[in-house]
């Protein structure tokens, strides 16, 4: 039976973000299956959808309605070595993560751990450890706002790329994601290419890991290098690691040979932002009570009450030391709404 739609006025969005700056909205529209979207009153105001708010912030109040995702479900269909697992947008993604281990399905093991919600995993094309959603999306289901209609969309019609799509960049606000269809595999092949991830599993006398065991290495890892917004509110790495042409990377390496580096499949070379803040001093540093993490640089936190004015000073500050040392501005990889 179809759920009647939950609208709260004036709702209090502070907690509904993991960095948990005070804001509020004129109009909170909790959305529990896909046919709600179609029935929802008109209005003429904004509209934003907000999964587990770990890559969104608000910094002011949003004038118009959010439309809160809490559409859940999971299914799977056998497509011979492969299956195919939809799962609701709602959904938590790491929960996702661990029902397929223990099903023995294979593919997702390096993107344990990674806060928020199925819907908005193919928006920044979420990735971890060498592994990114791209790899294992079928295809993408959603309300498209401009026909009014659901559509499906294929792997290559959401235009993965690096903490990007054709949802973020593309045409952003146009569809709302209702769920997301992986081909995952009963045959368990490891990635473990990832430098960091290869000398964990060596220290760990690991040589052939299990999923369990891989993902067990992997959410170690994190542990170690990322707070749990539960305790430290925050909203994961924050800067985007930049991308430049191989030119511009060479005089960069040859001032700063210790920048991590990374090549594109484009041939463009991408930057470790968090080395860049890590070198010029940043790390636990404050303004107010908005910082920079003490384990990992391009980690920014609220350790209390950290206004938007201390966010905003602590942002500036960082890309102006960091463009004056690397003539690169970063940008920041959330979603920053208001002001
Ligand atoms: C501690 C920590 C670690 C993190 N580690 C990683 C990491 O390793 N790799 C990585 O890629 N990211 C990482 N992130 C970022 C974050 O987890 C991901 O971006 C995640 O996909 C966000 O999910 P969410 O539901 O919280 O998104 P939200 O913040 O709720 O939304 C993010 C964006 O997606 C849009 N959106 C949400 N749901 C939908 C939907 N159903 N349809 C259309 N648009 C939608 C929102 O409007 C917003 O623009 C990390 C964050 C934290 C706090």
């Amino acid at each position: 039976m179809n759920r009647a739609i939950e609208i709260v006025r004036d709702a209090d969005l502070t907690d509904l973000t993991t960095f948990r700056l005070p804001a509020r909205t004129a109009e909170l529209a909790i959305l529990h299956s896909p046919e709600q979207i179609a029935v929802l009153p008109p209005t003429d105001k904004d509209q934003l959808v907000l999964g587990g708010g770990s890559n969104t912030l608000f910094i002011g109040n949003w004038p118009g309605r959010i439309l809160l995702n809490r559409l859940s479900g999971l299914s799977f269909e056998d497509r011979g070595d492969d299956v195919l697992v939809t799962a609701a947008a709602g959904e938590n993604w790491h929960q996702l993560v661990r029902t397929c281990i223990d099903r023995g399905l294979h593919g997702l093991e390096n993107l344990v751990m990674i806060p928020g919600s199925v819907g908005a995993a193919p928006m920044q094309n979420i990735g971890a450890y060498g592994v990114e959603l791209s790899d294992l999306t079928e295809h993408v289901d959603a309300w498209d706002r401009v026909e009014q209609r659901p559509c499906r969309l294929s792997r290559k019609e959401c235009d993965f790329a690096y903490r990007d799509s054709r949802f973020k960049s593309g045409e952003p606000g146009r569809f709302l994601i209702t769920s997301v269809t992986l081909r995952l595999s009963r045959r368990f092949n490891p990635d473990t290419r990832y430098a960091s991830l290869r000398d964990a599993l060596d220290q760990a006398g690991i040589d052939q890991p299990t999923a369990r065991q891989l993902a067990a290495t992997v959410m170690r890892l994190r542990r170690h290098r990322l707070p749990d917004p539960a305790r430290l509110s925050n909203a994961g790495s924050f800067f985007k690691n930049p991308i430049v042409d191989e030119a511009q990377a060479r005089e960069l390496l040859s001032i700063h040979p210790d920048l991590p580096h990374w090549p594109m499949p484009d041939g463009r070379i991408k930057l470790g932002a968090g080395r860049m803040i890590e070198t010029l001093g940043w790390k636990g540093k404050f303004i107010g009570d908005a910082g920079v993490y003490a384990r990992h640089a391009l980690v920014l936190v609220n350790r209390g009450r950290a206004t938007t004015a201390d966010l905003l000073a602590l942002i500036n500050t960082i890309q102006d030391s960091v463009e004056r040392e690397f003539g690169l501005r970063l940008e920041p990889e959330p979603l920053i709404i208001g002001g």
